[in-house]
């Protein structure tokens, strides 16, 4: 799972890990608009209230939330369909959402992905274009509180430059794989792996979530 603020990029990071073999990126169903450069079925389902309330009845959501007025949901089925062929699922979801998915799926693996720097958040949402002044100012107090939580999660990574965002979620892929192997094999590949993680810049949160707000608030976050 792939949470963090919107402006850091995850559609972007998501699209760049598509690119390897066995991954897929679910595709959330919303009741929001589509923005000016979204294709329905692409970036999101776009439906209607009432065809989404009628999801949730029939408990067709793996996970869903309402954000800044609108829903926004996992549909099971193709989650489930993609995992049983032995894809990795990625599910850019926000944090409630992905709370939600933890208590169904303990061993997936959740990671946050952090803008550098407040300044450079703003300047993201600001700079799509996309966004009423009252629209940009919602996102930025919800990526306030989002952040706030980035301690729930097994790793941060910062999202300054995309393409070694995308390697460093790679790196994690790869090393969690080995984790979830049978005991024997992660014991050969653990010393390894803790230093390809070390290497890829990412950080396992345990511990260092303070810190990581406090350079993110610094504009240090690298
Ligand atoms: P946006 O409107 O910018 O595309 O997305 C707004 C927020 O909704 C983001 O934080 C994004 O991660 C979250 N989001 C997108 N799809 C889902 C989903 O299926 N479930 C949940 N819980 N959040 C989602």
């Amino acid at each position: 799972m792939i949470s963090g603020p919107s402006g850091t990029g995850k559609g972007a990071i998501c699209a760049g890990l598509l690119e390897y073999v066995n991954v897929a990126v679910s595709i959330s169903m919303t009741t929001r608009a589509p923005r000016e450069n979204e294709v329905n079925g692409k970036s999101y389902y776009f439906i209607n209230r009432e065809k989404f309330e009628e999801g949730i009845e029939k408990g067709g959501f793996f996970e869903y939330a309402e954000i800044y007025g609108e829903y926004y949901g996992t549909p099971k089925k193709p989650v489930l369909e993609q995992l049983k062929k032995g894809v990795d699922v990625i599910l850019e979801i926000d944090v409630k959402g992905a709370m939600q998915v933890r208590e169904q799926a303990p061993d997936a693996v959740l990671i946050f992905v952090m803008p550098p720097s407040p300044e450079e958040l703003r300047r993201r949402i600001e700079g799509r274009g996309t966004e009423t002044p009252e629209r940009i100012a919602r996102r930025l107090e919800r990526a306030d509180s989002e952040i706030a939580q980035v301690g729930k999660y097994n790793y941060c990574v910062v999202n300054g430059k995309l393409s070694k965002a995308v390697k460093d979620i790679r790196m994690i892929m790869r090393s969690e794989w080995h984790f979830s192997a049978d005991f024997e094999e992660a014991r050969y590949f653990m010393p390894s792996v803790t230093r390809a993680i070390h290497r890829a810049g990412a950080l396992r949160v345990a511990g260092d979530w303070e810190k990581i707000i406090e350079r993110y608030n610094a504009g240090k976050l690298k």
